[in-house]
């Protein structure tokens, strides 16, 4: 603990670049801001360019609940904080990358490039700045669906719905025929479908034959609220049945 502190006092007030040993009128070549695969990707590959590299990591990441990765060739499975350790690790061979897990908190120009300011107020400056920040998923307005994303609540078919591959799946999108259509996309996985609208679907004949032949039911009864139960998805509907 000492020993952080004293680091804390030494750097206070100097400029990430002066921590890195750098002139601190220096200047690196990239800020990236993000340290999930798409930014690390571009480091490694300006690294290889050897380019001096900051990468900027907040802390938080898209799939952070998600339990694997998937589809990914030759890490199919891997844990994603695992999948982000072997990158940085990868990236430790290039001298002049360097990873800093904090949170950008300004971005401004300045003239040769920009000043990125983490949280901690130092700076770095960079000809050019990356943002790789990735997407931030909008929850359905359905009670206890954020605490399950990633686990039982899941955006993402094909990251994950192998593994859901023949239980029950109930799909909850559009009140439109672009709902009904992911739920036919859903068939491939599972043929044991409900297809939750939320409110009263605006279906085109056509679509509704074809999720009948496939035997996907829609049930129009708004979803209240998702729960955890033995290990599965639990729905209540607005009139207290439960799935
Ligand atoms: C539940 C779930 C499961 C998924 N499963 C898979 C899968 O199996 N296979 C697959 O290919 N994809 C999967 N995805 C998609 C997956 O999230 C992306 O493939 C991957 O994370 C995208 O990487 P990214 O670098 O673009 O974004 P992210 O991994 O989200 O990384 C964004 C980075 O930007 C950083 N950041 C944001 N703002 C700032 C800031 N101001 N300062 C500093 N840093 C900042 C964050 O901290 C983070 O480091 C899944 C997504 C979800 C939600």
């Amino acid at each position: 603990m000492a020993t952080c502190e004293a680091y804390a006092t030494a750097i206070r007030g100097t400029s990430l670049a002066d921590r890195r040993g750098m002139d601190p009128d220096s200047i690196v070549d990239v800020a990236i801001i993000g340290g999930g695969p798409a930014g690390l990707s571009a480091a490694l590959l300006l690294g290889r360019c050897r380019r001096r590299v900051v990468v900027f990591d907040g802390g938080h990441h898209r799939n952070d609940e998600s339990g694997a990765v998937h589809g990914f060739l030759t890490r199919d499975g891997v844990p994603p904080a695992a999948l982000r350790e072997i990158a940085r690790n990868e990236l430790r061979r290039y001298g002049a990358v360097h990873v800093e897990d904090r949170r950008v908190t300004d971005l401004a120009r300045d003239r040769d490039g920009f000043v990125v300011t983490p949280d901690g107020g130092d700076h770095v400056r960079a000809r050019r700045v990356l943002l790789a920040t990735g997407l931030v998923d909008v929850h359905p307005p359905i009670a206890g669906a954020e605490a399950l994303h990633g686990r039982l609540v899941l955006p993402c078919p094909y990251c994950d719905a192998w593994e859901k591959r023949d239980l029950p799946l109930a799909v909850y999108s559009h009140a439109d025929d672009r709902g009904a259509r992911y739920a036919l996309l859903l068939a491939q996985w599972s043929s044991d479908l409900v297809f939750y609208p939320g409110r009263p679907a605006e279906l085109s004949s056509e679509v509704r034959e074809v999720l009948a032949a496939r035997s996907i039911t829609v049930d129009e009864r708004p979803v209240e609220r998702v729960d955890e139960a033995g290990g599965a998805l639990e729905l209540t509907l607005a009139d207290g049945a439960r799935r």
